[in-house]
């Protein structure tokens, strides 16, 4: 942090997080190339906040090149904040055509680091370990199926979930959506303090409770709705019978 309020960089206004992202004639610079002359004004009008979700839900709405959009908003973002960084901690002010180089640069190196990681996670018969499965809880038991995700080109997150009982019969799924990983932490921490009343009070019941790591083979169901959940609005979801995209993980649970 720095004990001056001034920017640092135009030195013509208060820093804030919209000065430095977004107001500052050297953030401007770099934006004024990317985004579409007619809705620059109101990029400019629009607080820090609202502007990176709106380009994240929306990533045609502003850049003139809606190509991987997303990512590259991200990296504009994080650019800004080096250069502010690099000014106040060592006195090198970076030249925006510099910043915008790294920007492509790393614009490059991200997509390609991606397509590799694509390739990596695509369902391969090679990579599943058939010896994975889901088991049904013992008599009296009932399990619950937990999965969550982020899409690393919106920033959205999901979860979902399904109860099962020791039959392997559905008692009841949901899914929902998380909101936009800028949000993630505080919505995890909202989340957390939410179930700690929730699971101290389940501890605190005559029965027993056990928490199990278990790899995506054997959570089909519940990876199924946690990919429900991003065709659904964000309030949370619940299913009291198997829905149909989920059907297929559901019996071969059942039949393995
Ligand atoms: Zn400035």
């Amino acid at each position: 942090m720095s004990a001056d309020p001034f920017c640092k960089i135009c030195r013509a206004a208060v820093e804030s997080s919209n000065h430095i992202f977004c107001d500052c004639i050297k953030a401007c610079l770099v934006w004024n190339a990317l985004l579409k002359p007619d809705l620059f004004r109101d990029f400019l009008s629009i607080d820090i906040r609202s502007s990176i979700e709106t380009n994240l839900r929306h990533p045609n709405y502003y850049p003139i090149d809606t190509e991987n959009w997303e990512t590259l908003f991200r990296l504009v973002i994080w650019n800004l904040w080096i250069r502010r960084n690099k000014l106040i901690f060592d006195s090198n002010l970076t030249p925006v055509e510099s910043v915008y180089q790294q920007i492509k640069k790393m614009l490059f190196e991200t997509m390609n680091a991606l397509r590799v990681q694509e390739s990596w996670t695509a369902p391969s018969l090679a990579r599943v370990n058939p010896t994975i499965q889901w088991e049904p809880p013992p008599l009296d038991w009932f399990k619950i199926n937990m999965d969550g995700a982020c899409r690393w080109n919106s920033g959205l997150a999901t979860c979902g979930g399904v109860i099962r009982n020791h039959l392997g019969e559905w008692v009841l799924g949901l899914s929902k959506t998380i909101g936009c990983c800028f949000a993630l932490d505080a919505e995890l921490w909202g989340i957390y303090k939410a179930m700690i009343p929730h699971v101290t009070a389940l501890i605190k019941r005559s029965w027993m409770i056990m928490f199990r790591y278990i790899p995506r083979q054997g959570n089909g169901v519940a990876d199924y709705l946690d990919k429900l959940a991003w065709s659904l609005p964000s309030a949370v979801r619940t299913f009291h019978q198997p829905p149909a995209k989920t059907l297929s993980a559901f019996h071969k649970d059942n039949v393995m």
